[in-house]
């Protein structure tokens, strides 16, 4: 089982590059964001619980989202291996994942750090938008879409996302970098951690990210 871990501040580009990514491995892309937004979207109880954390840019409790990712890494189709986007996002949820894995005899091959500078996160938050159907993310300058306001990937309409509003932008950045900081510390220590400036255009983040994996598995 492969399981790489795809790190970055809100806004740095880490879900576009999951896409990339879990397009050129093959292995699904797992954004506990977005379990959480379907859940929500579902108005089922996990939905209910997370909603509130999210509006105001806050993280989700870590028993609920370790429960959730862990359930989500037993489905058939993360057999083969997940790009994990947006978990884990403290040290009690690598240490959970780390656990999870071990039982299995597996663990995490390698940590990708999408680094962007803390000034530039909240103008490309301000310009992102995603598609209502699956999330697929753009950006106004970095990353249009090839007709305004529709999906490249699946049609569906282009909106902000609620906790993109500059209010919560703050909140979010605010409660989340050191966190994530921690995370970061985690996989560094265990010698796993690669990092790509990703200030860089798209298909060059792309190609780092591609090339920080084990030159064996990609070539
Ligand atoms: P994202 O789409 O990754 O920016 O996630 C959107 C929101 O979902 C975050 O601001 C958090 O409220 C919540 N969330 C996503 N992943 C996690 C996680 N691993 N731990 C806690 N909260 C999370």
């Amino acid at each position: 089982m492969r399981v790489l871990v795809l790190l970055g501040a809100p806004g740095a580009g880490k879900g576009t590059q999951a896409t990339i990514l879990a397009q050129r491995l093959g292995l699904p892309h797992v954004a506990t964001g977005d379990l959480f937004r379907n859940a929500v979207r579902a108005g089922t109880a996990l939905g209910r619980e997370a909603h509130g954390y999210m509006e105001r840019g806050e993280l989700v409790p870590d028993a609920i989202t370790i429960e959730m990712l862990i359930e989500r890494l037993g489905r058939p189709d993360a057999a083969e291996g997940v790009i994990l986007d947006g978990f884990p996002r403290s040290r009690a949820q690598a240490e959970a994942l780390e656990s999870a894995l071990l039982v299995r005899g597996e663990r995490v091959e390698v940590a990708l750090l999408v680094d962007v500078p803390a000034e530039e996160l909240v103008g490309r938050l301000a310009g992102r938008y995603v598609c209502r159907l699956g999330g697929h993310p753009y950006h106004v300058i970095l990353n249009p879409p090839r007709v305004p306001g529709i999906c490249d990937v699946d049609g569906s309409p282009l909106e902000q996302r609620e906790d993109d509003r500059p209010e919560v932008v703050r909140a979010r950045l605010t409660r989340q970098l050191a966190p994530l900081q921690s995370v970061i510390e985690f996989y560094r220590a265990r010698g796993i951690l690669r990092a790509v400036d990703g200030r860089q255009p798209i298909d060059l983040v792309s190609r780092g990210l591609i090339e920080a994996l084990d030159p064996v598995t990609t070539a």
